[in-house]
């Protein structure tokens, strides 16, 4: 008998962990994971990857060195599509057939079909879009700092995040935190007036789902940072060097897409019924409807009648895994499974340096001590004692020396490097 895992994020792993320590000494079952990145990444620290607080490689663990004594096989595959009727996993480098199979690729970031976004905004969602991000910040202060006419080098270093969930929020204050502790001091041609901030929300409020007390203290906060917000703003196009949003052009130097979790392409063509945002709708078992040896856990799927179970987060995607592993095992053992009872217990959301907005247990606190815990709980939940300390210290020493600003691509190669420079300075000929 072969269970086969799809996908190496925080649900892929905790099914792969408690499969592992329930089929421990039995020969009869394979257990294989399968991911086409080989390490898990730890996305609450993508925005300090994007401002160089912390550096890239301290936030990411590879899948091999995550247990000593690895009961299951791992293959790096990028898996093209589920034939459900034949059971097999079909991958770039070959096919898989699974007796049990959990489902559990993530989310992709939607662009609603909006015109520009995928040629002109910049993603936030991998490793390699924080670091592409951090790139192209340091390449625009680098051409803003001998830019001479004010307007174009304000319009160089604007920077809009659509997307005012708590993505977009942390993202944009570690943004406002570069320009104003780094960006300022060192570049001799940027002041403080020659940056500009901007957060669009489609909806009525940003941070959703936060208390209100909460969610309007994160933003004043940003307000007095000089970041604009603003909400009921709906962006209908991107464009090289500018945001349309509710009939206004917004001349732009960088836009950042950060608007929301859909359901994974890939499975788009499984045959079982989805939510309005395209992820695969589970029982409460974690089964797909129709089909019970398949199982959904993370951000690919939704809970059937049970929103709380269905936001997009880590600890959601956890007890997803957690359930829809122990289902599995039960299945084996010939009992009924269990269904799912989750609802967050909190949230936290970092505003920058020295900080913070959480919620926890009925607890609701800002500030400094809200920082600290914020902190406190990410090293805490950072996979491995090796990557903690290196995180520990990035933070450390962000205290002393300043952040290590080195451009590692050819920005010359970049086109929306291109874009953010006026015409005039472009090389004949060069990418548009
Ligand atoms: C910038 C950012 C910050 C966040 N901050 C927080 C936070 O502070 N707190 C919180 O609770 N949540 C946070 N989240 C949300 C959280 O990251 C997700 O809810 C969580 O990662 C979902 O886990 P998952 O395993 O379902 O998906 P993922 O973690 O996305 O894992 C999916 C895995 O599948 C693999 N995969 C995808 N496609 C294929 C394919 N075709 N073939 C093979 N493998 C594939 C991927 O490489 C990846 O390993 C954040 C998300 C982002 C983007």
């Amino acid at each position: 008998m072969r269970i086969v895992v799809l996908g190496g994020g925080f649900a892929g792993m905790e099914a792969v962990r408690v499969l592992e320590r329930g089929l421990r000494g039995r020969t009869d079952v394979e257990l294989q994971l399968v991911s086409d990145r080989n390490y898990l990444l730890f996305t609450p620290l993508l925005p300090q990857v994007a401002s160089s607080m912390v550096e890239p490689r301290h936030i990411i663990q590879p899948v091999r060195d995550i247990r000593g004594a690895r009961g299951f096989r791992f293959r790096r595959d990028t898996v093209h599509s589920i034939d459900l009727a034949g059971h097999r996993v079909l991958m770039a480098e070959g096919t898989l057939r699974y007796d049990r199979l959990v489902i559990a690729l993530g989310g992709v970031t939607p662009t609603f079909n909006i015109p520009g976004v995928t040629e002109h905004a910049l993603g936030y969602k991998w490793l390699d879009d924080a670091v592409v991000l951090r790139d192209h910040l340091i390449d625009l202060a680098e051409h803003a700092d001998h830019e001479p006419d004010p307007d174009v080098r304000r319009r160089m270093l604007t920077v809009c995040v659509v997307g005012g969930g708590y993505t977009g929020v942390e993202l944009i204050a570690e943004l406002e935190d570069l320009f104003d502790a780094y960006i300022v001091p060192r570049y001799r041609g940027i002041g403080p007036g020659d940056y500009r901030l901007l957060l669009l929300e489609a909806g009525g409020e940003i941070l959703r789902g936060v208390h209100p007390t909460l969610a309007e203290r994160a933003r004043r906060k940003l307000w007095r940072e000089g970041i604009e917000i603003r909400t009921g703003t709906r962006v209908t196009r991107v464009l090289e060097r500018a945001v349309e949003a509710e009939g206004e052009l917004i001349p732009v130097g960088l836009t950042v897409w950060a608007a929301g979790v859909a359901g994974h392409p890939t499975l788009a063509h499984v045959d079982a019924e989805r939510d309005r945002l395209g992820r695969l709708l589970t029982l409460p078992t974690m089964q797909l409807k129709g089909h019970p040896d398949v199982y959904g856990a993370g951000d690919a799927v939704a809970v059937e009648g049970k929103p709380d179970a269905s936001i997009p987060i880590i600890p959601a995607a956890l007890a997803h895994a957690q359930l829809a592993a122990e289902n599995i095992l039960r299945d084996l053992a010939g009992r009924p499974p269990g269904t799912i009872d989750f609802a967050p217990r909190g949230m936290l959301v970092s505003l920058g340096e020295r900080d913070a907005v959480v919620e926890v247990l009925g607890l609701r606190f800002s500030g400094y001590a809200a920082w600290l815990f914020w902190n406190a709980v990410h090293l805490w939940k950072l996979v491995g004692f090796r990557k903690q300390l290196q995180v520990a210290v990035d933070w450390g020493l962000a205290q002393v020396f300043p952040r290590d600003t080195a451009i590692m691509r050819r920005p010359s190669r970049c086109a929306i490097c291109a874009h953010a420079r006026p015409p005039a300075a472009r090389k004949p000929g060069a990418a548009a």
